[in-house]
This record gives structure tokens, C-alpha cells and sequence, in this order.
């Protein structure tokens, strides 16, 4: 057996990860004719309506709405959905906050579910049990491009007559039995901040699947202070309010730009993390997402879990022998399930307010999604990017199978 690293034997990786240039000629030639236009304001210029137009093409769908954030972008989708005061929306226990903000925002109430244990996407006989009068949307979320189970959510949805936004902020071009995902909810939101597929430096899309103008109309409106710009005069007469959450040309330019990089670097990362999940079959100890065949996954981060009983180390064990064979690699992705935050076990998303938890029974015990409380203790996140090679591919398979076998239980 080769010596690990971490006790003195050779690292597996010792040359450097591929790296790359995310912004070229490209964006710098998109922000000068921004400039040029002598506005920087999304409805005078052509950039962000460029942008959506090119996205729209992408995505097959005619409306999409442009925001400051992904975070807004979610907000915008749950305002259009009607989400408001006391309502109740499911989402997963993990994910980014981004994903709650704007459910609290509209003083709704996060129901969280919990999740299958080798996808990290929501489980939908969880969601089916967290059902209530009060359920009005679910957000899904695309978990590090690992495409949700959508069949079934869209027939509780249907059933119930509640909306479905896809949280796809991690989940550029993935493909859910060859449909991409965030064209098969009601919404579909993006980020576009400076970590994700594709940047913008902040920003984010909502795609209007109803097809229906005036739903459009209302999510445009809702990333926009509840203005209706989009008829001949603009409209200010708001009944109720809506953030200002509007993307600027200068991120229009920069997103034109990007969207043109953006299905290469999605086959890249499929491939990379593809090739990870089938090198890393087999390894005692080491369980590999579940990625079916039929959908195509985008890889954000790629993240396993460990099988602690089939090893002799801890976790924390196992992923610094990782980096001494130099792969960068995290334990864990967020530290608890969100609804741990001081903001759930508090009931108090504003200070010196219980408002809207008091007098809601949702609850945020300890164990209320034990899969996921079990995934974040046992996962091991492992970066992936474009610019990589497919030796670094090679040697991260390399050193995950070599701290495995240095690890493994045998039975005796
Ligand atoms: C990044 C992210 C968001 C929020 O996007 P921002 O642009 O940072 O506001 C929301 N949900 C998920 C799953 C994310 O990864």
C-alpha cells in the first residue's frame, strides 16, 4: 500500500490545478458599447434586453426577467407567485440563504423538507408530508447541478394547485430526463454572482415557464419597485410593494458575453464530474452522488459522502489526508441544516419580532430532516472547475482511492 502524504509519502497531485481566464476581450468590447449607449439603465439600454434574449434562445422560453441577485431573482419569482403574509413555502434544508431570504421577505414561512440521501435534492415523499391549506409554492433546488426529481414535485404541486420555482443558482444547463432544468417549474432562477457557472459580479434571471404575458409582466414589475414599465406609459399606481432589484447594462454586457462561454464550460464540468463518479465506483468507504444516466448534471462542486463505518478515520481524518495529497477539498458544505440558524430556532427573522413565526406551528426541531443532518456530517466537497485538466481529474480519483484504501476497515 503506498504511504499517505499526511505520514510522510509522496502526494499524489504535485503540479498545479488548471486555471484560466474567466473574462476576456469579449466582455471588455461588451461594456465599452454599454457605456456608449450613455445610459447604464436597463429599460433605455440594449444590453440586459440583449442578455435575456440570448438566454430566452437558450432556454426555449419568451420571458425571462433580469436582477441584481439570485437571491432577488427568487424573490421576484415568489412575488410573482403570490407568496405573502403567512403563507407557507417547502424548500430544502440545504442550501444557500439566498434561497429563504425572499420567503421571509414576503413574511412567508420556510417548511423544510428533507432530502434523498445521494442526491441532496429534496425527497418528494418529505415534501408530499409537509403539505398543508397553507403550502402555497415549493422551491426546489438544483444542488450543485444535481437535478431534483421533478416528476413527482410537479405532481404534488398539481395536485395541491401550489406553484414550483427551481432554484437553479448551482444549475446552469443540467437536464432532468433531457429537460433543463428550471424550464419545468413555474419559475426558474439563476445567479449569475462572482462563484457561480457564469458572473456577472452579481445578478440573476427568472424564467417565466407560464409562457402567459401577464405573469411576466408581474415578475418584471416585481423586480422593479411594482413600476409596469412595459406598456406604452409607465404605470406607478402600485397596490402593493416590490423591491428595486433591477440589473444594470453594465452586467447585461458582461452576461452577453459570458452566455456565449457558458455551454462549454457546462460539457467541461459534466465531463470532469462524470469521469469523477465513475472512477470513484468502488472504494470502500466512498459513496459517489447518485447521477442517473438520463439527466445531465452541471457539476458545480462535486460532493460525496463517506461511509464512516467502513473506515478507520473520522472524516476530519479523511479529508486532510486528502489535502496532504494535494486536493483541495471541504468537509461538509454549509455547517448545520438552515433550519439550525439562530434565525429558525429564534423564530425571528426581524429583530425585536417573532413576526410571522408566532402563531405558525411549523416547526424547526433537531431531526425534523435526518437524511439531511446525516449528509452534511458525512459529505467531503471537492472544488471542480473548467479550466481543469483531465490528469487533475485523474489525480484527484487517484488520491481519493489511495486515502481510501489506507483507511479502509477490513473485516477481521
Ligand atoms: C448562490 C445561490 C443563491 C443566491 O444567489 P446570489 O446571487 O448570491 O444572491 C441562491 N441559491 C443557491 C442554491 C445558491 O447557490
Amino acid at each position: 500500500m503506498e504511504t499517505l502524504a499526511i505520514h510522510g509519502g509522496a502526494p499524489v497531485k504535485t503540479g498545479p490545478f488548471g486555471t484560466g481566464k474567466r473574462f476576456g476581450d469579449e466582455e471588455a468590447a461588451q461594456l465599452l458599447e454599454a457605456l456608449e449607449q450613455n445610459t447604464l439603465f436597463y429599460h433605455f439600454g440594449s444590453k440586459v434586453k440583449q442578455f435575456l434574449a440570448d438566454f430566452n434562445a437558450m432556454y426555449g422560453r419568451e420571458y425571462s426577467v433580469a436582477t441584481s441577485s439570485g437571491t432577488a431573482a427568487l424573490h421576484v419569482a415568489l412575488g410573482a407567485a403570490g407568496v405573502s403574509v403567512g403563507d407557507e413555502v417547502i424548500t430544502s434544508p440545504i442550501t444557500d440563504q439566498g434561497t429563504l431570504i425572499g420567503i421571509l421577505y414576503q413574511n412567508a414561512i420556510p417548511v423544510f423538507a428533507d432530502l434523498e440521501p445521494h442526491t441532496y435534492n429534496l425527497d418528494p415523499a418529505s415534501v408530499a408530508a409537509r403539505i398543508t391549506p397553507r403550502t402555497k409554492a415549493i422551491i426546489v433546488v438544483h444542488l450543485a447541478g444535481y437535478p431534483c426529481d421533478m416528476d413527482p414535485i410537479m405532481e404534488i404541486a398539481k395536485k395541491h394547485g401550489i406553484k414550483v420555482i427551481e432554484d437553479c443558482a448551482q444549475a446552469y444547463l443540467t437536464r432532468y430526463k433531457g429537460r433543463l432544468t428550471g424550464t419545468i417549474g413555474d419559475y426558474g432562477c439563476f445567479s449569475t454572482n462572482d462563484f457561480k457557472h457564469i458572473s456577472t459580479g452579481d445578478g440573476g434571471m427568472v424564467l417565466i415557464n407560464s409562457g402567459a404575458r401577464e405573469d411576466y409582466e408581474t415578475a418584471h414589475a416585481f423586480a422593479d419597485k411594482n413600476y409596469r414599465r412595459l406598456g406604452t406609459t409607465v404605470d406607478r399606481g402600485t397596490s402593493y410593494i416590490a423591491p428595486n432589484y433591477r440589473m444594470t447594462e453594465l452586467q447585461g454586457a458582461v452576461g452577453i458575453a459570458q452566455l456565449k462561454k457558458l455551454p462549454w464550460i457546462c460539457e467541461r464540468r459534466q465531463r470532469y464530474g462524470d469521469r469523477l463518479n465513475e472512477g470513484l465506483q468502488g472504494i470502500q468507504g466512498v459513496i459517489p452522488p447518485q447521477v442517473d444516466p438520463e439527466h445531465d448534471c452541471t457539476y458545480w462542486f462535486y460532493m460525496l459522502r463517506l461511509d464512516l463505518d467502513q473506515l478507520t478515520c473520522s472524516r476530519a481524518e479523511f479529508c486532510s489526508a486528502l489535502e496532504a495529497e494535494g486536493i483541495p477539498n471541504r468537509a461538509g458544505y454549509i455547517p448545520q441544516v438552515c433550519y439550525m440558524q439562530p434565525l429558525f430556532q429564534n423564530r425571528q427573522a426581524y429583530p425585536g419580532s417573532h413576526f410571522p413565526f408566532d402563531g405558525s406551528s411549523v416547526s424547526y426541531k433537531p431531526g425534523l430532516c435526518p437524511v439531511a443532518e446525516e449528509i452534511l456530517v458525512t459529505a467531503v466537497q471537492i472544488p471542480l472547475n473548467e479550466f481543469y485538466s483531465l490528469e487533475d481529474i485523474e489525480d484527484i480519483i487517484h488520491a481519493v482511492a489511495k486515502v481510501g484504501a489506507c483507511y479502509a476497515k477490513s473485516d477481521e
